[in-house]
């Protein structure tokens, strides 16, 4: 079985298709596809905002964004084939993507006139990057437990709070905080959804290092940090809806064509380094069909659900409960098997594959939403 695009009987999409692959060859630095896993974190670093921009200056940043707000006035399914080929092509990741996958969606849903001119374009651009603050050391799974504060003052909050886990923290110039706000109001009714700039006065970052030894999150504490009132996101007491959708569009087909791509790449090297082993090969074929499935259950997103936002919801959790699984019996697989030259690689791709059934919600959490939504068992 050998990977393929995914395919859509849109011809639009295909010689979309076509020309984000030119530019992609065209594009990717050398530099980056050659030295994979072996910078420094500064070079690395330097690649990654430099590729937010090459995006920004080559037509493919923003693409399902409308234009008025500096995006390319595409659609989900020319995003999701884009990561697709952007994976195959080996292109950096750049800082942008909590940006433009979260806050770009949820700023066009909820926010204001004000936030979407101020906040879109130069995100669009690659000149500034978003972290997410939603989880505390006290709050994941159960995120309504948050105890991060916003209180009242004039023309604005005061912020305080410890969150964790913050992927690009460290490089980031905004995060969105779900903070509460109404400490006396009922559950889900008493949090808000805050912009707030990362260079100011109050902030501090302390690094969290990651299993694999990569240093992508930090914790971040918020003492007495001023949030104006025209930078919350919907009405006080109105986070939780925001943060809703928000978690909706983190576990959506963006993520899932990115890894799809990875993973497949791995099940062909472990085809390579297989071969025609018996002992091994009904395990191989099971981990190759499963990442067939992958690919068809992606294409079936993009070909029919877009534009269904109830079934995409769905749909999401039934891909990241798929592809974080496969990609971690993948990458057992191959750290067992693999001969001594690979095993860099399988290592440090068993390490980070750890944290994939963790990240955008448990793949509990998930099993909860589709056994409630989907196959509407009780609670
Ligand atoms: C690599 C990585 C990057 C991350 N980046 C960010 C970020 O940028 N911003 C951010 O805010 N957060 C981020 N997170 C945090 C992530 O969202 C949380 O780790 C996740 O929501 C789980 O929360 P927790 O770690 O507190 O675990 P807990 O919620 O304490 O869960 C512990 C265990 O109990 C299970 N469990 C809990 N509740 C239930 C239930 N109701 N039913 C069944 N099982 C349950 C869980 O599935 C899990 O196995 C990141 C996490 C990782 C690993």
């Amino acid at each position: 079985m050998t990977a393929s695009v995914v395919r859509v009987p849109d011809l639009d999409l295909e010689s979309f298709a076509a020309r984000a692959e030119k530019w992609l060859t065209e594009s990717v630095p050398a530099r980056w596809r050659e030295s994979r896993g072996r910078l420094s974190n500064e070079e690395s670093d330097e690649l990654r905002r430099d590729w937010d921009r090459k995006l920004w200056q080559g037509g493919y940043s923003g693409l399902s964004i409308p234009a008025e707000y500096g995006g390319c006035a595409l659609g989900l399914a020319e995003e999701v084939v884009f990561h697709v080929l952007a994976g195959k092509a080996q292109a950096p990741d750049g800082f942008t993507r909590v940006g433009k996958t979260l806050v770009a969606p949820m700023l066009i849903k909820s926010g204001t006139a004000e936030q979407k001119a101020k906040y879109l374009p130069p995100l669009m651009r690659g000149d500034e990057v978003w972290c997410q603050g939603f989880s505390e050391p006290e709050a994941g799974s159960d995120l309504a437990n948050i105890q991060t504060r916003a209180r009242r003052v004039e023309g604005g909050y005061l912020l305080s709070g410890r969150k964790t886990w913050t992927s690009f923290a460290q490089h980031a110039d905004w995060c969105f905080v779900l903070a509460q706000t109404q400490p006396d109001a009922p559950r889900y009714r008493n949090l808000s959804m805050f912009l707030v700039g990362m260079h100011q006065p109050g902030i501090t970052l302390s690094d969290i290092k990651q299993i694999s030894g990569a240093v992508h999150f930090a914790e971040t504490r918020f003492e007495d940090v001023f949030v104006a009132d025209s930078d919350r996101v919907g009405e006080d007491g109105e986070g939780w809806k925001v943060a809703m959708r928000v978690l909706g569009d983190e576990r959506g087909g963006v993520e899932t064509a990115s890894r799809y791509v990875e993973i497949r790449s791995d099940v062909d090297l472990l085809i390579r380094t297989v071969g025609d082993r018996p002992a091994l090969t009904a395990r191989l074929r099971e981990l190759d069909v499963r990442a067939e499935l992958l690919r068809w259950q992606l294409a079936k997103v993009v070909d029919r659900e877009v534009g269904d936002p109830e079934r995409l919801l769905r749909s999401a959790s039934v891909l990241k409960v798929m592809w974080s699984e496969l990609w971690q019996d993948v990458t057992r697989f191959g750290l067992e098997v693999s001969p001594a030259a690979d095993r860099d690689h399988w290592q440090y791709q068993y390490l980070e594959a750890r944290a994939a059934s963790i990240y955008s919600g448990t793949n509990e959490i998930q099993r909860n939403i589709l056994s409630e939504r989907v196959l509407g068992l009780p609670r």
